[in-house]
């Protein structure tokens, strides 16, 4: 049986337990997930994106099956591109619904050999997100339960701490 890989792509700026969380159980269904950085998120970015997949690959070390890549340009052509035929996204709070609803549409209307799956967050990571992560963290806030260690290094770093 050939290999099943899913691509999860994202900005990632920077990852936090809601996206871990999301890979490890990614793990469990597909044999390896591309975790791929969107470089188009390069623009009122905190981290770029080299950055930001340092601190991937420094995270998920220990997951072997999951790769870290960056692309550009259509999703659908890069997921082609990987032998991959199937994108994962998170879904949060309904208001994720509405733009992941539009995003899977459009990329299902470029090609049927697409699909996007949709995994839940779990309930603690429901409205954690990047841009909150560094809100919070910009303004010296407890970010400790929903970055890791190395992440919250890096936050201080880039607010001069
Ligand atoms: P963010 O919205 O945090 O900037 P990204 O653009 O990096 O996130 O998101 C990549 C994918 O990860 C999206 O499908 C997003 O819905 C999902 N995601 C982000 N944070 C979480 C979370 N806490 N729980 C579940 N999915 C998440």
């Amino acid at each position: 049986m050939p290999l099943k890989i899913a691509v999860y792509p994202g900005s990632f700026d920077p990852v936090t337990y809601g996206h871990l969380d999301i890979i490890e159980r990614a793990l469990k269904v597909f044999d390896g997930v591309i975790v791929a950085v969107a470089r188009n998120s390069e623009k009122n970015s905190l981290f770029t994106v080299p950055e930001r997949m340092q601190l991937l690959s420094e995270i998920l070390v220990d997951l072997p099956q999951a790769k870290i890549d960056t692309f550009d340009g259509l999703l659908v052509d890069y997921v082609r591109r990987c032998g991959a035929t199937v994108i994962i996204r998170g879904l949060r709070a309904v208001s994720d619904f509405e733009f992941e609803f539009q995003l899977a549409q459009m990329n299902r209307s470029i090609t049927r050999e697409v699909e996007t799956l949709f995994m839940m967050t779990s309930v603690p990571y429901s409205y954690l997100s990047s841009s909150i992560v560094k809100e919070v963290s910009s303004l010296n806030g407890p970010i400790e339960k929903l970055v890791p260690p190395l992440v919250k290094s890096a936050l201080d770093r880039k607010f001069g701490r």
